[in-house]
């Protein structure tokens, strides 16, 4: 099939769990003679590949094998893939049970490289660095950096899919304090093997560390194993706003926190270790020391000031920011009920802009009135499921 590769039918900009995912949805449910514009600078299955591979996941092996599963050019690919393949190990995993990242990471390759070779997308691999509206044709007009070959592309769609994801957030420290430690990156906390390169074995170190999240409990959990195996010298402050943490409760046919509580080995650490004054009773407390943020900004203000030029390193786990959307004259604000950005002043539609993924999630209220904003492979799939009919509505009038 001769396709325009200038002027596809839609663009996806992002080739993580949210970008497979609207390639898939799109090649689903746009007209068989349609075509797709895919950008990523790697299409490497994003940040899950590039820097959780060693993160125990929070989900079930089933959840990802479903997401796996849950479009028409997925399972294709699945079918025709010799085996065994990254699908064929999540299927040999226990499906109830949750896994260790780098097999949900393996089938996004799998499922990244299936697409790329679908005879509907063209891939550009580069970063999108201009975004604009062109009066004139209705469409907008994506500028591309390609940068191992040191050129651009532009390129016009009526629709474009933002999938570009999100980084650990970093917030200034109080100030001002007698000495202000270096950040270490919340990914390098995340990934044990980098950890252990990172910091010293032989010598003290402290190390502290900001917040309750899942994150925050990974870091941890990850930092007091390096202290056992490997590195006796390191110590970490914990600087937390409580002792009571916050977990995901299975109630059968839905979950309770299931977007902000603690699952999966990171839950069964802090029930064991952290929660209320288990840190006190546990071998984990002669690593890991509570410093108490409780009260209010002031009293965390006080400690954190009295207590962080006291460590070496600050790990913030503190949550995720939406990376910038590239070149986009327009401030704007995402409708997490549709996916549609809208210009946040005036709340105007941007006709035909669309976001998916992590920086981009739908809000969700649970039975019990909790208003949660949902992350996770199978989220983006469900979302999607449900919005992309209505966003081709733009092409297919
Ligand atoms: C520590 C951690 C653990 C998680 N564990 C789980 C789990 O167990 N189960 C689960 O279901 N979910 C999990 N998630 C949530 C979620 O599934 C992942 O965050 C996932 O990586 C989000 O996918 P994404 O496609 O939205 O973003 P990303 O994976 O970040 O992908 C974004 C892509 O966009 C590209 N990009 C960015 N800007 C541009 C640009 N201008 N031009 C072109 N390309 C661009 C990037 O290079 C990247 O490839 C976890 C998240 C974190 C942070």
């Amino acid at each position: 099939m001769s396709i325009s590769v200038s002027r596809p039918d839609a663009v996806v900009v992002g080739g993580g769990a949210a970008g497979i995912a609207v390639v898939g949805n799109l090649l689903e449910t746009l007209r068989p003679d349609s075509s797709i514009a895919w950008i990523d600078p790697l299409f490497k299955g994003g940040r899950i590949n590039a820097r959780y591979r060693e993160v125990p996941s929070n989900t079930k092996v089933a959840f990802f094998l479903d997401y796996g599963t849950a479009v028409e050019p997925f399972r294709k690919i699945a079918e025709t893939a010799s085996k065994p393949n990254a699908i064929t190990a999540l299927q040999d995993l226990p499906e109830h049970d949750t896994c260790s990242l780098h097999y949900a990471g393996d089938m996004l390759q799998m499922l990244s490289d299936g697409l790329l070779k679908h005879d509907r997308v063209v891939s550009w691999k580069g970063t999108v660095v201009d975004t604009e509206w062109s009066a004139p044709s209705s469409k907008w007009s994506l500028t591309v950096q390609d940068d191992a070959r040191d050129e651009t592309q532009n390129l016009k769609a009526p629709l474009v899919v933002f999938c570009t994801g999100s980084s650990p957030t970093v917030a200034a420290l109080p100030s001002p304090m007698s000495k202000t430690p270096p950040f270490l990156d919340l990914d390098v906390g995340l990934k044990p093997s980098l950890l252990a390169e990172t910091l010293p074995r032989d010598q003290e170190v402290y190390i502290g560390v900001v917040g309750a999240s899942h994150s925050a409990i990974l870091v941890l959990m990850n930092l007091f194993n390096l202290a056992r195996d490997s590195h006796p010298l390191l110590r970490v402050r914990w600087f937390s706003r409580t002792t009571q943490l916050k977990y995901a409760v299975d109630k059968g046919t839905w979950i309770l926190y299931d977007n902000t509580g603690l699952k999966g080995s990171a839950a069964q650490f802090a029930r064991e270790h952290l929660d209320g004054d288990r840190l006190s009773h546990s071998k984990v407390g002669k690593v890991i020391s509570r410093v108490d943020c409780s009260g209010g900004p002031a009293q965390e203000k006080e400690a954190m000031l009295r207590e962080m030029p006291k460590c070496d390193y600050v790990v913030q786990a503190i949550g995720f920011t939406r990376q910038t959307l590239p070149g986009l004259k327009h401030n704007v604000k995402l409708d997490n009920e549709t996916g549609a950005l809208q210009e946040s002043e005036a709340g105007t539609p941007l006709p035909g802009l669309f976001g998916a993924g992590i920086g981009f999630p739908e809000r969700v209220t649970d039975p019990v009135g909790n208003v949660e904003y949902a992350v996770g492979f199978l989220k983006f799939m469900r979302f999607l499921k449900r919005v992309v009919p209505n966003w081709v509505k733009i092409i297919i009038k």
